[in-house]
């Protein structure tokens, strides 16, 4: 067949046209509400519009297939070749081999993909305009990321992978239009951040046009193009403008009976005369790139598996689950073997980054880490593996090693072996970094150790942190006041951080209490709560309220800064303390009990008080010291405080969480281990009901 006997364009009639199931959310209440007359007018008029520009093939409708004319889901054309649709939904299904008969009749070559892949043809693959010398290719929705692979393949072509997230624009056609000149009309919401990163990066921004909600949902974008001539359901004047302007002549006709299923002008057309560049002389590569990945546990009532998936589509992946083999009996564990697919390798590094935590392992043959050399001091290699608070292994030279210091958000460096030591592996923080230290890169030789629960089994228990504002607070007291004790009996080491609202809700004296009994080791926090528990201590005030009335007193604003000011002229807390400057109070009993604190500055410090530490390096470095070798960490409502030591907290360490507010809860508790427990409750309320169970069973062991 010659170029010029392919069809400029496809049509198939609708005369069995009707929405007579659900697949997309157009379709949704509009069973039997086609006009089919109506329909077949619509088509008519759209159909002598083309056909006045180019030559034009007609498939006739088959009944029970009401679908069929959406004839840009047949499948797609590029030069000789036909590739057929592996539909998703199995109603769609009986269309493909019609297609493929009238292709193959047509004198197309009929080539399948391979694979049981779903691909729904030029509905989810657009050729770049002027050369073709890419595919634009969408998923997430209809078409897998796996059939883009195929695509390369088979047609030697790159394919630009583009994630649709809005099931409205479930087919890239709906939402995205390429035109030549390399410019493109498109919905950004129908897509994810990192694919309108792509968009942005190939497309500049005087050759893109950002389409409005409203003509996007008259599908505006899903717009037929024969030379300078757009021919669209819809377009609003604004549109029409910035077409004109690149030299494009809108011509508009209502195809609105056939949005009812979802579908407009180029839905009904697919192109018949497209001519595929090739793209050099050597087989191209698809950057999409595939693991397998394995994960034991409870998956199922845990909700891992869900997590898991989750995971993987938020990146931008795909999965498919090869093995799944369910634990027998609730105390035993699950087993699953799942493949991860992603549109790039920098892509599915991300995504197995998200999985590590959960526990999945990669299963490849072992590979050393990939390292590489620090260049710029406080500048990591671009793609470094980024670490969790889970204990992390690294491969060097066949060898796995556990790195120290466990943390997250850092990066870890491999110091070699100076011919008398091994190799080793620590954490290090990005500004830590000095030229020449090896960074471990990728995720392939890296490996992250699961968490041992309770029972000391070793398997993954995710969600079974507790954040609960249901549970009875003091059911969630007494269980903390029975582990705090069995932890001072032990002579482990209990942390607390705190912020103001600590002093403002009247738990200063209960917080007081619980550290002259002993329970307390460290206490983290800011230049607020020292702040306000010396007001109360020397004015009887916190900000400026009196506590044991509930209202503001008068001058009282300033009592906080001329806290501040007493303990600067002082020196420092501790000399106030000495000097019977501050008789009372929170800092007051840390002195008294020689309990160690650390007050870390902020932008919101008014003074600061000396103690405060305004060097943000010196107070991480101070908070990450206090905290090592801690058994449990309280954190009592300071979101800035709680989840910056949480960050530097290595899996592993009892953390309990207390806020009023259930997000903060649940960042905290939501780390993938049991070790979480979230209490969603006023602080004043939480630390009475503490203390007084600590003090009462204290005086209860005499
Ligand atoms: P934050 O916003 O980080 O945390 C306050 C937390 O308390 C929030 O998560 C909130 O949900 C929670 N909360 C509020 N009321 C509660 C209640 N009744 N019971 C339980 N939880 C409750 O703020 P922050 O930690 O208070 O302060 C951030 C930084 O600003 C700190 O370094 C602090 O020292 C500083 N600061 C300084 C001054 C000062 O110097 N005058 C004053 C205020 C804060």
């Amino acid at each position: 067949m010659t170029t010029s006997d392919r069809p400029g364009m496809v049509m198939c009639r609708p005369t069995h046209f009707g929405v007579q199931y659900v697949i997309n959310p157009w379709m949704q209440g509009q069973i039997g509400r086609v006009r089919n007359d109506v329909a077949v007018e619509q088509w008519n008029r759209l159909y002598e519009i083309v056909a006045g520009l180019t030559t034009v093939a007609i498939i006739e409708g088959v009944p029970a297939h009401p679908d069929m004319c959406f004839v840009a889901n047949a499948g797609l054309v590029a030069g000789d070749r036909f590739m057929p649709s592996v539909f998703r939904f199995p109603q769609r299904e009986p269309e493909a081999p019609l297609f493929s008969d009238w292709f193959a009749d047509s004198g197309f070559e009929v080539v399948t993909l391979g694979g049981d892949d779903t691909f729904e043809g030029e509905g989810d693959a657009l050729f770049e305009s002027d050369s073709a010398s890419w595919i634009w290719a969408g998923y997430g929705v209809r078409s897998s990321l796996e059939s883009h692979q195929s695509l390369t393949e088979t047609l030697n072509i790159e394919v630009v992978s583009l994630r649709l997230i809005d099931e409205r624009f479930y087919h890239l056609d709906t939402c995205f239009f390429p035109l030549p000149g390399g410019r493109v009309v498109y919905y950004p919401p129908a897509f994810d951040e990192l694919t309108l990163a792509e968009i942005r990066c190939r497309v500049p921004t005087d050759k893109r046009i950002e389409v409005s909600e409203s003509d996007a949902l008259r599908f505006a974008c899903n717009a037929v193009r024969l030379d300078v001539t757009l021919i669209t359901n819809h377009v609003s004047k604004e549109l029409r403008r910035r077409l004109a302007a690149w030299g494009f002549d809108v011509r508009t006709t209502p195809l609105d009976e056939f949005m009812l299923a979802g579908g407009a002008a180029k839905c009904l057309c697919l192109i018949g005369r497209q001519d595929a560049g090739t793209s050099g002389e050597g087989r191209l590569d698809s950057p999409i790139r595939h693991t397998e990945i394995q994960l034991s546990g409870h998956l199922l009532d845990s909700g891992l598996m869900n997590r898991l998936f989750d995971s993987v589509t938020d990146g931008g992946g795909s999965f498919r689950v090869d093995q799944f083999t369910v634990g027998q009996r609730h105390d035993l564990s699950s087993t699953a073997r799942v493949r991860v697919t992603a549109p790039t390798q920098e892509r599915l590094e991300l995504i197995l980054n998200t999985l590590q935590p959960l526990g999945a392992v990669t299963v490849t043959e072992d590979t050393d880490a990939r390292l590489e050399s620090v260049t710029q001091v406080g500048v990591a290699p671009q793609t470094f593996y980024s670490t969790t608070i889970y204990p992390t292994d690294v491969r060097v030279s066949g060898q796995w090693i556990r790195a120290t210091s466990q943390r997250m958000d850092a990066v870890i460096v491999i110091d070699d072996s100076d011919g008398e030591n091994d190799p080793s592996a620590r954490c290090s923080l990005i500004r830590d970094l000095q030229n020449g230290d090896r960074v471990a890169c990728g995720v392939d030789g890296v490996r992250v150790r699961r968490t041992a629960t309770i029972a000391g089994k070793d398997e993954f228990a995710f969600m079974s942190a507790g954040v609960s504002s249901e549970r009875r607070v003091e059911l969630a007291v007494e269980e903390l006041a029975w582990e705090m004790r069995r932890i001072r009996a032990r002579e482990g080491r209990i942390v607390f951080v705190a912020g103001p609202v600590v002093i403002h809700t009247g738990g200063g004296p209960h917080l007081a209490s619980i550290i002259n009994l002993g329970y307390l080791d460290v206490l983290l926090t800011g230049n607020a709560l020292p702040t306000h528990d010396i007001e109360m201590n020397l004015f009887g005030t916190s900000l400026g309220v009196d506590l044991a009335r509930g209202v503001g007193v008068h001058g009282g604003h300033q009592h906080h800064i001329k806290a501040i000011n007493r303990i600067r002229s002082a020196g420092s807390i501790r000399t106030a303390v000495e000097q019977g400057i501050v008789t009372d109070g929170v800092m007051y009993a840390c002195v008294k009990n020689d309990v160690k604190y650390v007050l870390a500055g902020s932008i919101r410090d008014d003074g600061p008080l000396p103690d405060t530490l305004m060097d943000l390096y010196e107070a991480q470095a101070a908070y990450a010291e206090a905290i090592d070798g801690a058994d449990m960490i309280v954190m009592l409502a300071s979101m800035l405080h709680a989840i910056g030591t949480g960050n530097m907290t290595r899996a592993g360490v009892r953390l309990i969480c207390v806020d009023i507010h259930p997000a903060v809860v649940t960042k905290l508790a939501d780390r993938g281990s049991v070790e979480s427990t979230g209490i969603v409750t006023d602080v004043g309320l939480f630390l009475n009901l503490l203390a007084t169970r600590l003090v009462d069973e204290d005086a209860s062991d005499g």
